[in-house]
């Protein structure tokens, strides 16, 4: 009985050989953060399957695994993630045996790609902001950066078994033109955004601050797991008071009593922006629309846009 399944799985081998494109509808990608699917999602072909680690509604900040995760991460052909410093909770598990290998790290080769960037294509701006200290590790608000980690994107899917390579280069010169033509509105859109003192969250904010050339005047909490101490709420209350059309942007991962009382009284505007890039359409068109998603909460504290 033994021998005719043992020709059949050599058949089926075979097969695989010839049809080896036929492989890929069973490639799965994981992405650790939705930004970051987004992202492969713009790169990758229709046959590979693109899912999420961190559900909507939580941080990554302070997320911790259930046992489905785990799996996930078990029947993953390649995981994507920030790096230890975003995902703290997978930094242990990535970078351990079981998952080193199928696992990319976009931080770490950011500096790198980011270089190339401003040696050939950064002279439309003043970019002078610092890419490569690593201490934020909220780049995919940065669309250059954002671009960087997509051609590494493109490099690791390139590598997997039967990869039609022509046309992830196709997409990643699609993404490229859709990322620059976007770029460039949103830079137009926000030049107004000079009169508005912008006071964020967390840090998720700085990067696509810095890299359009807006200031962020106070950050209401370093830490986004903890709530911060009296004298810093002081210093931010301070700094709202004396700012100019002051815009606070909120989080909907964060949305908790203690900073509500920071505005009381005082005429601030909220907006609310999402970093995680919850509703918006997990699809090749995503992460544009997660740009201009940020650029319209920003939008609304224009003082002829803000209600008061
Ligand atoms: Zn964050
Ligand atoms: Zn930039």
């Amino acid at each position: 009985m033994r021998t005719p399944k043992l020709a059949f799985a050599v058949t089926l081998m075979i097969s695989a050989l010839f049809y080896g494109s036929n492989t890929l509808a069973d490639t799965r990608i994981l992405a650790s953060i939705k930004p970051l699917e987004l992202l492969v999602r713009a790169i990758a072909t229709e046959d590979m399957h693109v899912t999420t680690l961190v559900p909507p509604g939580s941080s990554p900040h302070n997320y911790s695994m259930t046992p489905s995760k785990r799996r996930m991460l078990e029947d993953a052909d390649v995981i994507f993630w920030v790096g230890p410093q975003m995902e703290t909770f997978l930094s242990r598990i990535l970078t351990g045996r079981d998952f080193g290998e199928r696992s990319v790290a976009l931080m770490q080769r950011d500096a790198e790609s980011e270089q190339d960037h401003q040696a050939e294509s950064h002279s439309d701006h003043d970019h002078a902001h610092d890419h490569e200290d690593g201490e934020d590790p909220h780049i995919w608000v940065d669309p250059h950066m954002a671009l960087a980690m997509a051609e590494t994107i493109r490099d690791s899917l390139a590598q997997l078994n039967g990869a039609d390579k022509p046309a992830l280069d196709q997409n990643l010169e699609t993404f490229r033109a859709s990322i620059s033509a976007k770029e460039a509105l949103i830079r137009k859109q926000l030049e107004p955004m000079q009169s508005v003192s912008l006071f964020a969250y967390h840090s998720a904010l700085t990067r696509f601050a810095e890299h359009y050339g807006l200031n962020i005047e106070g950050v209401l909490t370093l830490n986004p797991e903890l709530s911060p101490g009296a004298r810093h709420i002081a210093a931010v209350q301070n700094k709202l008071r004396g700012a100019n059309h002051p815009c606070l942007l909120t989080e909907p991962q964060f949305n908790r009593r203690w900073w509500h009382s920071i505005t009381e009284g005082l005429d601030v505007t909220i907006s609310t922006w999402d970093p995680l890039a919850m509703d918006i359409d997990a699809n090749a068109e995503g992460y544009t629309a997660f740009q201009q998603s940020i650029a319209d909460a920003l939008l609304t504290c224009l003082p002829e846009n803000a209600e008061h």
